[in-house]
Parts: structure tokens; sequence; C-alpha cells
């Protein structure tokens, strides 16, 4: 039987009650499917690490992840240690390390969810955004001289290489086909921003031409947020750089219902390196250690996971379970207006997958 061997990083707040609970629906679903099962490796990387340690992972971490199938991971960030240092001590170090350039966020309201938006019918908001993960503003290059003085000066460089804007606008256009719609939006801001911003339109036009059968479109990311909110039916799949998808992704989460839904895969599309699957949302202190967290964002990210394994009719499963727990009110949790708790929600969809 094949195994599939997956690490699991749960990091911090509520990704400690997340992460379980995505590891109990999977070995559920592996059982009762009884065609796979998975090996899951533990890592207690995060906040509590950097507290005894003062790195948020060892040096040599990815060495640990490199043969495994897959990652899930749950949040990085912690109220006493600045954001930065839990963002690039951990998980950009892995996205970064393997080169997981293609950020994909898919965005539907799932059934049974009461979205903000009020002409917004279900079959309007169906989106997937592809955010350019490993380059952009992310890229780290900047600087701070004279600090604490008056004239103290500090730089963040955004790098975009032709290399990494041709890799996931081909991506974009490759995820843009393989949609029903076959529409892409290619979202920049090269009003402003007249050196690299206009490189993303050039190439563009270029990489379009190896897909004449998508139809696509360009917007600039303020308006594109407009157009989120007034036109969602216009929209399908979405490529933007690191911070501008960044941003819209969250506003997309929020459109559709809450962030503790949304799912998000950190993709080496090469396959090269272990890909890393993970709920949108962050640590969200205020509800940890209560078992109050909304682990359907953890199992969507789980079903992104069994599709880039390859075991498309398990992710069927799971998303149909999924679909069928969100659309029962009494199983919403605290962010969605119910109450019920992460373990209620967790033994719904297992006992769903088992078919009771
Ligand atoms: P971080 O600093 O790690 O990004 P955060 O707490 O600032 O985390 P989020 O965790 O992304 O931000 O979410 C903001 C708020 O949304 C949380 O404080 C919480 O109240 C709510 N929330 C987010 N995710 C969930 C979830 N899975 N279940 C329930 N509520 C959630």
């Amino acid at each position: 039987m094949k195994t599939y061997k997956i690490a699991c990083i749960p990091g911090d707040g509520i990704g400690k009650e997340v992460v379980p609970a995505g590891q109990t629906a999977l070995d559920t679903l592996a059982r009762k499917l009884g065609t796979f099962r998975f090996e899951f490796s533990s890592f207690d990387w995060g906040g509590d690490y950097y507290r005894q340690h003062g790195i948020m992972m060892p040096e040599d971490g990815l060495k640990d992840l490199r043969d495994k199938d897959a990652i899930l991971f749950g949040s990085a960030g912690d109220p006493h240690i600045p954001d930065h240092i839990t963002l690039w001590g951990l998980r950009l170090k892995i996205c970064q390390g393997f080169d997981q350039y293609a950020n994909v966020r898919p965005t539907r309201i799932l059934p049974g969810i009461d979205a903000p938006l009020k002409r917004c019918r279900p079959e309007d908001l169906n989106w997937v955004i592809v955010r350019e993960n490993s380059e952009g503003e992310y890229a780290g290059v900047g600087g701070r001289v004279h600090q604490g003085h008056p004239t103290e000066v500090a730089t963040d460089v955004a790098m975009h290489t032709r290399t990494g804007v041709e890799r996931i606008m081909r991506f974009a256009f490759g995820l843009a086909r393989s949609r029903p719609r076959k529409l892409l939006t290619v979202v920049t801001k090269s009003n402003a921003q007249r050196h690299a911003m206009v490189m993303w339109d050039e190439i563009a036009v270029q990489i379009s031409k190896e897909f004449p059968d998508v139809k696509w479109d360009k917007e600039l990311v303020d308006a594109m947020t407009a157009r989120m909110v007034n036109r969602p039916a216009s929209i399908d799949t979405v490529v933007a750089t690191n911070l501008h998808a960044d941003v819209l992704s969250d506003l997309a989460a929020a459109l559709a219902g809450s962030l503790g839904i949304a799912p998000t895969g950190n993709i080496d599309p090469e396959r090269r390196y272990p890909s890393m699957f993970e709920p949108i949302h962050g640590s969200a202190f205020d509800i940890m250690g209560k078992g109050l967290a909304n682990p359907i964002g953890t199992f969507w990210s789980c079903v992104m996971m069994l599709e880039h394994l390859g075991e498309q009719a398990a992710a069927d499963k799971l998303m149909e379970v999924i679909e069928s727990v969100t659309a029962d009110p009494k199983l919403h949790t605290g962010d969605l207006g119910g109450q019920a708790t992460t373990a209620q929600v967790t033994s719904a969809v297992c006992q769903r997958i088992n078919g009771a």
C-alpha cells in the first residue's frame, strides 16, 4: 500500500489545535479508503522553540523535511516575538528554502456560510488566487542605516526576476486553463511602479501567447479590490505579486465568510521539494487553547494536499464531507457565528467520512 510521509508543523497558537485535527481527518480518510496510508512526523518548531533555542527552527531543519511527500503547517506568530522573526524564521525559511514559488489560494462560499456581500450568490464567487511566493516585496532585500537617529533610512527593495515572473505567469495561465472558465486576471500596479510591474505586464503578454485558449485581462491592484466586491462573478483565476496577492487573498477569505475556512498551498510545481499546505489564518492567540478554532481551513488545505499527491478521489470525498459539515449551522464555530468546538467539527467530519 502506498505510504505518504507527511511532516506536521503545528507552529503557534491555534496551529497546535487545527493541525492535529487535520491529521485525524487524513488518517480517518486513509483508513476508510484503504488504498494508501499516512506516516506523520511532527516538528515542534515555532515560538516555544524560539524561547528555548533562540531560533524558530533548527538551522539545518530543512533536511528533516526534504524526504517528505508534503508538509502540513499550522501557523507562525507569537505575541511576544516580533512578527518578522516568526515569519522569516519558519514559514518563509521553508517556502524559500524549498522554492515553493506558487502560493495557491482557492476561495469559494461554501454551503451554509453567510458571506458578507449582499448581492453575491455562492456561484458568483469561485476564485483561485495565485501568489508569487519566492521574490517580489518579500525578497528580504533592504536594510537600515543610522538607526535611531533623525537621519535613519530604511529600505525594502522588491526583487522581480524575469525567471521568477515567467514561471509564476506560466503556472497561473496553466491553472486558469485547467478550470472551466479558462479566465485569468493579471494584477499589477504598473501605473505607479513603472519598472518591475511594467515587466510583469510585458511578460503576461508574452506568456499568454503559449495559452491562446485562455482569456485574460489586466487590473491594477487598487481597482481589483473594488472589482472583487462589486463584480465578483467577473473573476476566476488571479495572479499577482507576493505582497499584492497577500492582501487580495485576505480580502477574498473575508468575502467568502471567514478567515477560518480559507486554505492555501505553497507549491513547488516542479516537485523538486515537498510542497506545504496550511490554513491562511494566523495563530489567533485570542482563542488559542480554548478548543474554539475552526478547523475547516486546515481540512480544505488537506484537500489541496491530497490533490497534489495525486489522490483526487480522496480529495473529492473530503471536500464533499467538508461542504456537508459547513451546510449544518449546528457545526459552525464562533467565527461563523456558531457555537461548535474544534473537536465537534472534527468528529462530524470523521463520522461523515466513515459514512455515519
Ligand atoms: P498572526 O499574527 O499569526 O497572523 P492573528 O491572530 O493576528 O495571527 P489571524 O489568526 O489570521 O490573525 O486572525 C484574526 C482573527 O480571526 C483571530 O484573532 C481570530 O479571532 C479569528 N480567526 C482566525 N482564524 C480562525 C479560526 N480558524 N477559527 C476561529 N477564528 C479564527
